[in-house]
This record gives structure tokens, sequence and C-alpha cells, in this order.
């Protein structure tokens, strides 16, 4: 199967502070992989690095076969490749839900309006949420915010999803809704990069979990693998924490 993200050493600091320690993973076609760690190992800037929302300072990143060179490569062409939805859906309040999906299309990709409003539609129904089409994102609950967040980034027709915590704003009564439309999108082949504290989405869900610890993959494998029987031991100390 052929990989979708290549990542060879990639390095990050933030001034004296190395966060990226020489991290490699690739992500194959269809697969979904979740990023599990603790609070500052370093997974929202693996996942910003890789749609280049921050710049790394040394290392191999390959999307779809091509070696993205930020000097003479078009980012906002690699950002609409691999979506992206954070933690804090970031909609625009002064449109409608409906305009939120629309509005990338439109500016971007130079959609036609009647296209991408039957596209927007559609991911609308898609993430059950055809109702709140012609309202605006304060009417909504957190995990409709987010399942709007989630259509307007496939709205773009992207090759990766990235998710960052995308439940970890909610009340723990909207988790489930959220998850389950990622469910659905993984159900559906879509390639995605999860960082969650979900555990059971992970076991559920992922193809392969990657532990991570003070900016370096420390272990990964299968959720059976991970969960029932890891072989490290900040692995091991990680999960009875959380599980
Ligand atoms: P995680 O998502 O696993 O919690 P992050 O990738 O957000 O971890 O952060 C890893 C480390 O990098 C943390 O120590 C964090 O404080 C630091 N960091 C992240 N973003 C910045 C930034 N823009 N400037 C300075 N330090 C940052
Ligand atoms: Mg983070």
């Amino acid at each position: 199967m052929s990989n979708k993200i290549e990542v060879t050493d990639l390095n990050k600091s933030f001034g004296d502070l190395h966060v990226l320690k020489d991290i490699s993973l690739s992500i194959k076609n269809k697969e979904v992989v979740c990023l599990i760690g603790a609070s500052g190992s370093g997974k929202s800037t693996v996942l910003r690095c890789l749609n280049f929302l921050e710049m790394k300072d040394s290392g191999i990143v390959v999307i779809d076969g091509k070696e993205i060179d930020v000097k003479k490569d078009d980012l906002n062409q690699v950002r609409q490749q691999v979506g992206m939805v954070f933690q804090h859906f970031h909609l625009f309040p002064h449109m409608t839900v409906l305009q939120n999906v629309m509005e990338a299309p439109v500016q971007l990709k130079k959609a036609k309006k009647e296209e991408a409003k039957k596209t927007a539609l559609d991911l609308l129904e898609k993430v059950g949420l055809s109702d709140k089409a012609d309202v605006y994102p304060e009417k909504l609950s957190g995990g409709q915010k987010q399942r709007v967040a989630i259509a307007r980034a496939l709205a773009m027709k992207p090759e990766v999803m990235l998710f960052d915590e995308p439940t970890s704003a909610l009340d723990p009564e909207l988790v489930g809704e959220v998850l389950k439309t990622m469910k659905q999108l993984a159900e559906e082949g879509m390639t995605m990069v999860v960082v969650t504290h979900e555990m059971g989405f992970a076991q559920e869900v992922a193809d392969r979990v990657i532990y991570m610890h003070d900016g370096k993959i420390v272990e990964e494998g299968t959720p059976h693998e991970l969960f029932n029987m890891p072989q490290n031991q900040r692995t091991k100390d990680f999960l009875e924490a959380v599980l």
C-alpha cells in the first residue's frame, strides 16, 4: 500500500526548546493512526508540521509521494490536501453554517457558488446537520460546531485529515456524536491522523497507535499491541495513568 504521508527525521525547536526529536513516521493510504502521549510531548507540533502551520527545522515531509519544499511549493495547496480539525472549532462567527462550509472552496479553489453549495449541503447531511445550514455558529452546541468544522475541512476534498484533540473542548455528552462522525469518515476510507485522549476511540477505530514522549516516538503498534502488551516502561506508565 502506498504512503500518503512520510516523515523522516523531523526536528523542531522553539527557541532553546527542542520539541520534536528525529520524528519519523509514515501513514498509509486509508490508514487511521492515533497519536497519544502526555501534554507537551509534541503531538500538536507534529500535526502542525505536517500541514505547514509550523515550519520544521530539519527533516523531510513527503505528501502523496511528493517531497514538500517550503521555498518552492505552494503551501496553501498543501494545506488543501491535508485538512485539519482543531480542538477549538475556529468557525467564522459572522457566517452561517452553510457559508462556513462553502467559504474555502469558493475563495481558494474558485469553485462555482452553486457547486460549492451542493457539496456543502451534501457534507452537512453527512455530518447530520442538514437542518442547521442557515444557522449561525453561536446557536450550535460544541458537538455541532465540531461537526461543522469537520464538514468544512472535507469541503476542500483533502487527501488526509488531521485531528488535534477534536473532542477535548466538548462537554462529555457531546463527545460521542463527534467520534461517531470521525468513525464514519474512517470507515469511508479517509486517511486520518488523530491526536486524542479518547483511548476507546483509538482502540476501536485506529489501525495503528503511536505513543510520544518528550518529542520522540517511544512506541507504536496496533491498538491491541500498544494497549495490551506495551513494551516500553514509559508507555506502560502512561497507559496505566490514562486507562
Ligand atoms: P502536545 O500537543 O503533545 O501537548 P505541543 O506540540 O503542543 O504538545 O507542545 C510541545 C512543546 O512545545 C511544549 O513544551 C510546548 O510548550 C512547546 N510549544 C508548542 N508550541 C509552541 C510555540 N509556538 N512557541 C513556543 N513553544 C511552543
Ligand atoms: Mg496538543
